[in-house]
């Protein structure tokens, strides 16, 4: 949908937080067909939305969520008839635009058809750019396979969704073509174990140099970005080295992996809130192997210090969740995370807003509170860097000049 055609308003009386990292500052924003059309004080329009007392907000833009994944409970997993994940993501896709978040990256799952529903207004959900399958090496983060011999995939290839597991870089080439003809935005690999996958090692790196040239090439090709799942220092370094987009995760990273990452420009996506979700599951009785719920309590120590020096550094860290690990609706509990791990108000709210549209590429579309971007904007009561509370405080949420929330 591309807004209401020829409806102008005012949202008058706020602060606006534009999304540079500046702090808010007292202005009107007038929207005409779904865009901003200016951004300052006495504006007018004969339709006015009350905004005093509020803060307004570029809509914000979760750079990691897996809208087709409603938990890692496996026996709940196992139990769920295969078409049930697309209803279920209308639930999901409706619960992160609550959140005022416009704007997803899906790291792995949806298809096309899921961001078609969306872009065609057939449900309503955040904007979205999407990965769909997650390409990883047999025994790596994508191989679900269990010391019985069955496998849980969390993802089932189909016919939107191409197989994930991929060894050797001709089968690669192949894997990445398949995506790009799936309509992937993005291509997304594995280069070291994770936490949530049974058999691997999140410190270990995965996929080889070869592999990945192969894939950067295709991506390329192609015209499109790749982000990698990396979380141990080796895996991290290869990524990096063979040219990927962004650093998903990022737990284990190391001062050298640190100074790659700003000399090639790599975004990082921390995730903070990830393991968090798996222990609380675990804590409230899910189906989790022991071996995944040991790898969450390691990491969480250790993803904060690394957080924290990335950001000290310079890194330019965009906001993302994982959400789909844990549950839709609570991606703004990475933002306290994020503060805690020693990011700056407002640089967590420039993360979520203009450096995430830099990441996703679509910087001059959203992401910002300036004339010209859509009119994706939230209105947030209360101090906005107060973010344990600003869940509650969204007092409404606009998508391309739309009411949506
Ligand atoms: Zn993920």
């Amino acid at each position: 949908m591309n807004g209401d055609v020829g409806r102008r308003f005012v949202l008058a009386g706020g602060d606006v937080f534009d999304g540079t990292g500046a702090p808010p500052e007292r202005a009107d924003v007038l929207v005409q067909d779904g865009r901003i059309a200016a951004v300052g004080t006495g504006l007018d329009a004969d339709e006015v939305v009350d905004a005093t007392g509020a803060t307004i907000l570029p809509g914000m833009i979760d750079c990691h969520v897996h809208v087709m994944l409603s938990g890692v409970d496996v026996m709940a997993h196992l139990n769920q008839p295969f078409s049930y994940a697309f209803y279920a993501a209308i639930a999901n896709l409706r619960a992160i635009l609550d959140c005022g978040i416009t704007t997803v990256r899906d790291a792995g799952g949806a298809d096309l058809g899921v961001k078609q529903a969306v872009a065609d207004g057939l449900i309503d959900g955040p904007r979205m750019c999407t990965a769909i399958s997650i390409l990883g090496q047999t025994g790596g983060h994508t191989d679900e396979w269990h010391p019985s011999g069955v496998t849980t995939d969390f993802f089932v290839p189909h016919p939107g969704r191409p197989e994930a597991v991929v060894d050797g870089p001709e089968q690669m080439r192949l894997r990445v073509r398949e995506l790009v003809r799936a309509g992937a935005d993005v291509i997304k690999i594995c280069t070291s174990g994770g936490v949530v996958s049974p058999r691997d090692d999140p410190r270990r790196a995965q996929l080889s140099p070869d592999e990945l040239a192969v894939c950067l090439a295709e991506a390329a090709a192609a015209g499109v970005p790749v982000m990698a799942h990396a979380q141990g220092a080796p895996g991290i370094k290869n990524a990096v080295r063979a040219g990927v987009r962004s650093i998903e995760h990022g737990i284990f990273l190391d001062d050298e992996a640190i100074d790659m990452m700003l000399a090639a420009g790599t975004f990082l996506v921390p995730t903070l809130v990830a393991p968090h979700w798996v222990l609380d599951a675990a804590a409230a009785g899910a189906a989790i192997p022991d071996v995944v719920v040991d790898k969450a309590r390691m990491v969480v120590e250790v993803h904060r210090d690394a957080i924290g020096r990335a950001a000290a550094a310079g890194v330019r860290i965009a906001f993302g969740t994982d959400s789909g690990v844990g549950p839709h609706g609570d991606n703004l509990r990475e933002l306290e995370l994020m503060r805690q791990a020693g990011l700056a108000p407002a640089a967590v709210l420039r993360a979520a807003t203009s450096t995430a549209a830099e990441l996703l590429g679509v910087d001059a579309d959203v992401g910002t509170v300036e004339p010209g971007r859509r009119a994706d904007l939230v209105l947030v009561g209360g101090d906005p860097f107060d973010f344990p509370a600003l869940r509650t405080n969204i007092q409404a949420v606009f998508k391309d000049g739309r009411r949506v929330g």
